[in-house]
């Protein structure tokens, strides 16, 4: 089979302003970035359509290394049913930059479904991961700036909680000093850099639902103490105007197409281990202004990604989905049921049967939000019809709905028995309105036991001292009612990436609690889980170029 790069070259494409009169957004309103990218003004977004039409969330099961094919299942499903006509987008992520150059590589789908074009997506797009970027150390400069000029007095900070951001894996940056060579250059501060998809900016930009949203996010950010230990936001800086001109663009949702054509959103991008996971609220609600189906995806496995699209995305913009997709593969269900990484892409039917378990408990996971599941099973060249069976008949004992999919390989057509079981199913039985695992009333202390033991199943919760710590200083700033944002391995249902299958009793350190008062979340760090990844022995970009005038390398 032709590389994704290849199948996205040979794929002819329509002019942005084209695509998006398909989709009813008037021609004048488009603004293009260059042929085949668009923002689309969010005064377009009709909450009255938002409400009428159908939301589908795709998320997956404990993913391995490779993924599990989240991105490339809500393309193919919009595209199938497309292709049965009906009218159907995806609303995704941006990809960040840099795991394009380490080891997952691009998220833009892979296969007969992409979205396009991906070289432009997978790398600087329509510069919004560059507008967080600056955006967020804008502020450190300014922070940086107040605390030099008020090196003299006692208005400079005693706690400083706000760090630096860079969309580059980049370990050495993890832990850094600043301010060296001299009082010209500023006060000495240890300090680091996080990758810019966990960038608390990033989180606003995809919650915020106008323009006035985000300046009043931005301006509450918390950037640390003074020396009466008060807190010292972002307004007090007196920049939030100034910060919100460098995001102003980035707000906007950005329209892309499928490679079959159709239209699909791309917009804000935090990573769902270290971060919220999903694309932006305004991306979402732009989708369903314009389509009758919108798909959506959230990051990694169901317990992360799906958990956090709940009881945040949805609660905070009202968002109810009709139907959950959790997307299985062979591979990923072996490598739960005890088979080595090594010899997953061989049939293993014992293997295969013991993974099964880790399906079972996203499943349940998923119902206990009140969500109608349908299991869809990706399939990889390498699995076998037996495979596929012995998934189909455990759903079928299990009384879940399935469907096999062949998107990688087909695009639209392979999608189509999945979307016939997703239009039918929201018919018959769509999903029931959203159970949250937490109220806004409980303790965060209750929250974070909440998710534990009822989500990952962890027989018990403890905490650090400058969790404790966290926790008190939360509950003296009046906002233990935000909800929480788990930080923690994709790998696992534990904070342990090699514990696989359906590990559970097991113990959950919270090793730190970081308020993002903007994005009114909690982020809650379990175990040791980088907010800044680095790089494989053998990086992606080993393999890139550019080769007469084209990019290669690119997946
Ligand atoms: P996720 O969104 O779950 O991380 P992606 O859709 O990004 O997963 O897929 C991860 C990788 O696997 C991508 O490189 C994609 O092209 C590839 N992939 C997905 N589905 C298939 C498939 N059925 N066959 C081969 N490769 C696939
Ligand atoms: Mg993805």
């Amino acid at each position: 089979m032709k590389t994704d790069i290849e199948i996205a070259r040979e794929t002819p494409l329509k002019k942005i302003k084209e695509v998006a009169t398909q989709l009813g957004i008037p021609r004048e309103e488009v603004q293009n970035y260059g042929k085949y990218m668009a923002k689309i003004p969010i005064h377009l977004i009709d909450e009255a359509m938002v409400k009428e039409h159908n939301l589908i969330l795709v998320t997956a099961i404990t993913p391995n290394k490779a993924g599990v094919g989240k991105t490339t299942v809500s393309i193919g499903l919009a595209l199938g049913l497309n292709r049965l006509g009906k009218k159907a987008v995806v609303a995704l992520r941006e990809p960040s930059l840099g795991p394009c150059f380490g080891m997952k590589g691009g998220a833009a789908g892979g296969g007969y479904s992409q979205v396009l074009p991906m070289e432009n997506i997978n790398l600087h797009f329509t510069g919004d991961f560059h507008a967080v970027t600056s955006a967020h150390n804008m502020i450190t400069a300014l922070l940086d700036n107040y605390i030099y000029q008020n090196r003299n007095n006692c208005a400079g900070l005693k706690e400083i909680k706000w760090k630096r951001v860079l969309d580059v894996n980049d370990r050495s940056l993890r832990n850094v000093v600043t301010g060296l060579g001299g009082s010209a250059n500023g006060v000495p501060t240890e300090t680091g850099f996080d990758i810019t998809p966990a960038s608390e900016i990033m989180a606003i930009l995809c919650l915020a639902t106008d323009i006035d949203d985000l300046k009043r996010r931005i301006g509450n950010i918390l950037l640390g103490y003074t020396y009466e230990n008060k807190p010292f936001t972002v307004r007090d800086l007196g920049v939030a105007g100034a910060i919100t001109v460098l995001l102003k663009d980035a707000l906007l949702p950005n329209l892309v197409q499928t490679t079959e054509n159709t239209a699909a959103f791309v917009h804000g991008g935090p990573f769902a281990n270290i971060a919220h996971g999903c694309n932006s609220v305004l991306a979402t609600k732009m989708g369903l202004t314009f389509s009758d189906y919108t798909i959506t995806e959230a990051g990694f496995g169901a317990d992360l990604g799906a958990e956090k699209f709940f009881n945040i995305k949805c609660r905070k913009a009202g968002l109810s989905p009709k139907v959950t997709i959790l997307v299985a593969t062979a591979q990923s269900l072996k490598l739960h049921g005890g088979v080595a990484e090594a010899d997953i892409k061989q049939q293993n039917l014992e293997g295969l049967k013991n993974g099964l378990k880790n399906l079972d408990r996203h499943i349940d996971n998923l119902r206990s939000f009140g969500q109608q599941v349908i299991v869809t099973f990706n399939r990889f060249a390498t699995d076998t019809d037996e495979e596929i069976a012995l998934v189909a008949e455990h759903c079928r004992e299990k009384g879940v709905g399935f469907a096999l999919n062949t998107v990688f390989a087909e695009g639209g057509k392979g999608g189509e028995e999945l979307a016939r079981l997703v239009i039918d199913t929201i018919e018959k039985q769509p999903s029931a309105p959203l159970k949250f695992t937490y109220e806004d009333s409980d303790s965060v202390r209750t929250k974070i036991e909440k998710v534990a033991k009822g989500i990952y199943q962890a027989g018990l919760v403890t905490y650090t001292t400058l969790a404790e710590k966290k926790m008190k200083q939360i509950d003296e700033l009046g906002i233990s009612h935000y909800p929480i944002c788990i930080a923690k391995t994709q790998y696992s249902f534990s904070s342990d990436p090699k514990a696989y299958g359906d590990v559970k009793d097991f113990e959950l350190k919270v090793r730190d609690v970081i308020i993002n008062n903007g994005a009114e979340m909690i982020v809650v760090v379990m175990g040791e889980i980088m907010r800044m990844p680095g790089l494989p022995k053998e990086p992606q970009a080993k393999h890139i170029d550019l080769v007469d005038g084209l990019i290669e390398g690119l997946s």
